[in-house]
C-alpha cells in the first residue's frame, strides 16, 4: 500500500497569544524524530497565509519576527530531510492581524469561496509565492483550508500556472455546512485516486490534476462520549494547543449521537484508531492510505500510536512516501520499482 502521512502545518485559532514553540515547532520536531527512525517521509501542508501575515507585520513586532524566522528555519530543515512541503490556504489571514499582544482572528471570510474569483486567484498566487520563495523544490501539492475545495474553478488556472497538479482535500462521504465551512463530498468519485480537470467532483481520465483522497473512517459516538467524559474530568493532557474552528453546539450533538465519517487521523485521541484503520485497508486491498495530522493537536497518544503504526507498516509491500514521489510513480509506471522515499 502507498501510505501518505500528511500534516497541516498551521496554528491554532482561538488562543492567538499562544507560543508557537509549544503549539507548532516542538510537536513537529517530535514527529520528525519518530519518522526518522524508520526513514519515513511525510507531506507538510503549510498554512502559507500565516507565513504571509507574519511577514506583513514582522518589521513592526519583535515576536512576529522571531516566529517567522523559527517557522522558516523549521520548514527549510524539513525540506532538507526529504519531506514534501505543500501549499495549504486559509484565506482568513487576509482580514486577521496582530495588535502587539495577540492575533485578532477574523473568520467572516474563512474560505476562498467567500471572495470573488479574481480575489481568490490573487490570494492563491500571493500565498504560493510566499511559500515557494523559502523552498528549494517546486511545490506540487495543494490542500484547501477547512476542506473547502469548491468552487475549484476559482483556482484551477492559477494552480496549473504554478505547476501544482495534486490535490488532497477530499475525503469520502465528508460534508459540512456551517457558518464557516461548506463542502459535500458524498457525490464525489468513490475512489482513492482519480484524475480531474474542472472539479475533483468529476473524474476525467485525461485531466491534468490528480486527487488523492483521504482514507475515511466511521467514528462511533462512543469515542466522542469518552472524549467528552475525559475532558470534563480534565484528564486529557494536550501537548499542542487544541483544535481548529470551534464546533457549534449542533455539530457537537451530531458527533455525540450519530456515526460520523472523518479522515483517518494521527491527532490526539483519534490516533488510537490509526492501526485498526490501516489493517482494515489492508484487508480491503486498498492502494492508498492517506492520513492527516495537525501538530497543534498532537498528544502523547499521537506519538505512541504513530510509532506503533510505523513499526507495523514498515513491511515489504508498503511504501511510506510523499505525494510527489508516489504520483510520479503512477504517471510513469516503468519507474515504480525504483521509487521508495
Ligand atoms: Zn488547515
Amino acid at each position: 500500500m502507498k501510505i501518505i502521512i500528511s500534516l497541516d502545518y498551521e496554528v491554532f485559532f482561538f488562543k492567538p497569544s499562544s507560543d508557537i514553540k509549544q503549539s507548532l515547532i516542538a510537536p513537529t520536531e517530535r514527529f520528525l524524530e519518530i519518522l526518522s527512525k524508520t526513514q519515513s517521509k511525510s507531506v507538510f501542508f503549510v498554512d502559507a497565509g500565516y507565513l504571509f501575515a507574519l511577514k506583513r507585520q514582522k518589521n513592526k513586532f519583535d515576536k512576529l519576527d522571531k516566529d517567522y524566522a523559527a517557522i522558516v528555519a523549521q520548514l527549510q530543515h524539513i525540506e532538507m530531510q526529504g519531506h514534501e512541503i505543500a501549499l495549504h490556504i486559509h484565506p482568513h489571514w487576509e482580514d486577521s492581524y496582530y495588535d502587539g499582544y495577540r492575533w485578532k482572528m477574523k473568520l467572516n471570510r474563512y474560505k476562498l469561496a467567500d471572495f470573488t474569483k479574481v480575489e481568490a486567484e490573487e490570494i492563491f498566487k500571493k500565498y504560493y509565492r510566499e511559500l515557494q520563495s523559502i523552498l528549494v523544490h517546486q511545490i506540487v501539492s495543494y490542500r484547501a483550508g477547512g476542506w473547502c475545495i469548491e468552487p475549484f474553478d476559482y483556482i484551477k488556472d492559477v494552480m496549473k500556472e504554478a505547476g501544482i497538479y495534486i490535490d488532497s482535500t477530499v475525503y469520502q462521504d465528508g460534508y459540512a455546512k456551517t457558518a464557516t465551512h461548506n463542502y459535500d463530498f458524498r457525490k464525489y468519485p468513490k475512489k482513492e485516486f482519480w484524475r480531474f480537470s474542472s472539479s475533483p467532483a468529476i473524474e476525467d481520465k485525461d485531466g491534468c490534476f490528480f486527487e488523492i483522497a483521504f482514507t475515511s473512517q466511521r467514528f462511533h459516538p462512543v469515542l466522542y462520549w469518552k472524549v467528552l467524559f475525559n475532558t470534563l474530568l480534565k484528564r486529557i493532557k494536550k501537548e499542542g494547543n487544541g483544535q481548529g474552528v470551534k464546533p457549534s453546539f449542533k455539530e457537537v450533538l451530531k458527533k455525540l449521537f450519530t456515526i460520523n465519517t472523518e479522515p483517518v487521523s494521527i491527532d490526539a485521541f483519534k490516533s488510537q484508531l490509526l492501526l485498526k484503520a490501516f489493517k482494515k485497508a489492508e484487508i480491503k486491498d486498498k492502494k492508498y492510505f492517506c492520513v492527516i495530522g495537525h501538530p497543534k493537536c498532537f498528544s502523547e497518544d499521537t506519538y505512541k500510536n504513530l510509532e506503533q503504526f510505523l513499526a507495523y507498516a514498515k513491511q515489504p509491500g508498503h511504501t511510506i512516501a510523499t505525494f510527489s514521489k508516489l504520483i510520479t510513480a503512477d504517471r510513469e509506471p516503468q519507474q515504480q520499482t525504483s521509487i521508495v522515499y
